[in-house]
């Protein structure tokens, strides 16, 4: 064999390994058949580059149920996952009202998570010390060491530069202006930092875990103190050219309507998020009305909340039905707090989009709540780092693959 075919033979092999690990990190755990349609591999290629991480230590089997596979007589199948002391993933995500931060090993099992309020739009250098002290307090509790994470995401509600880590719009996100977040929780961290849009994360949760998994081309819309929103197409987020495609909350869907934080009149996010209806309530019913205060009206059966809500999910539903026009989704998964009210705000927007959409458009496009519910942003900054696996990949995984 001439040296030529044998360099390009290892090359091919080194490239299916490579995939093999990728599908691995996006998926966490995954039988082998499951890998063979990842990747377009034959089983029995699969089976020889499973059986090498594994003899390498870089890959474990375990008992489990493969996806859409039926059980044979209720027998749990055997999974394959990347070793959990292969690496570890930290996410952290802010929104405008929480920070909550967690610690994963690469099959994607949460080992150890913290949450607390926090009025994130305020400071960033308190909303970052606060990151960092939680992200000392998961790995202690977890029992692991810092030197095993591989990568972290830190995930903010507002349009995110891609190039420089820094927030766009300042009036989203007051307290954040001229600070390069990437870069000043790299440093605190001592830890590689990327900074992502909330929305986005969410997308990609629900992409991998939740309401749009097996799908490709997904809206999803986190309606909650904000509205944000991530876009997948392919099965990969879109970005845009500076990083802020799929900001919705400020498109306008009600000429002169209210004023919205960005400064303009009539935007999504002053008429259906989580604080615009809260607002409304408190005012009707004259005291202090919280999201989770609204949220319990509207189960309880309060007509005007229930109101309140429904005018909230008109106005997405002209957001989505103009989003639809232009990408026709298969899925458009509304999550964050304001999808706890279930159909009470779901079915004004089918309404909605089924009126105002081209109907090829949207006839097979499916609208459903998330099932992450509030995790939802953080599970997405866990998957971001397994699916960036080139920036992120392990010294030792890096060389296998
Ligand atoms: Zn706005």
């Amino acid at each position: 064999m001439s040296s030529r075919r044998s360099g390009s033979l290892a090359s091919l092999r080194e490239g299916n390994r490579r995939l093999v690990i990728e599908a691995l990190r996006e998926r966490g755990v995954a039988s082998r058949a499951e890998l063979a349609r990842a990747t377009e591999l034959s089983r029995s290629t699969i089976s020889t580059i499973v059986g090498d991480l594994i003899d390498a230590g870089l890959a474990v089997e375990r008992d489990g149920q493969p996806d859409g596979e039926a059980s044979h007589a209720g027998r749990p199948g055997v999974m394959v996952a990347l070793d959990p002391s292969a690496g570890l993933a930290l996410a952290i995500d802010f929104g405008h009202r929480h920070l909550r931060v967690a610690v994963s090993d690469l099959s994607h099992t949460v080992l150890a998570e913290r949450w607390r309020d926090l009025d994130v739009d305020a400071s960033a250098r308190e909303g970052l010390a606060e990151a960092s002290n939680f992200v000392d307090e998961v790995l202690t509790e977890a029992d692991v060491d810092r030197g095993q994470v591989i990568g972290a995401v830190m995930g903010l509600p507002a349009p995110i530069n891609r190039l420089t880590g820094t927030v766009w719009d300042s009036s989203i996100l007051p307290g954040w202006v001229g600070i390069d977040a990437a870069a000043e929780a790299s440093t605190r961290l001592n830890l590689p930092v990327t900074v992502e849009n909330d929305a986005n994360l969410g997308a990609l949760a629900e992409l991998t875990w939740g309401a749009a998994k097996g799908r490709s081309e997904v809206a999803y819309l986190k309606v909650a103190s904000g509205v944000g929103g991530g876009l997948i197409s392919g099965g990969r987020l879109s970005h845009g050219v500076g990083g802020t495609a799929g900001e919705i909350g400020h498109t306008i869907v009600v000429h002169d309507g209210p004023v919205c934080r960005c400064g303009n009149h009539g935007c999504l996010e002053a008429l259906a998020s989580a604080r615009a209806v809260a607002n409304l309530l408190s005012i009707s019913r004259r005291e202090q009305v919280s999201t989770r205060r609204m949220l319990e009206l509207s189960d309880s059966g309060d007509a005007a909340t229930r109101r309140l809500i429904g005018d909230a999910g008109r106005a997405l539903g002209i957001a989505v039905a103009n989003l639809c026009n232009i990408v026709n989704p298969e899925t458009v998964v509304i999550g964050g707090d304001m999808a706890l009210a279930g159909d009470v705000l779901l079915d004004p927007v089918r309404e909605v989009v089924q009126r105002n959409a081209i109907p090829s458009a949207a006839a097979d496009t499916e609208i459903v709540a998330g099932v992450l519910g509030e995790r939802a942003e953080m599970l997405g900054a866990l998957a971001l780092v397994m699916h960036e696996s080139e920036r992120f990949a392990a010294p030792g995984l890096r060389e296998a693959a």
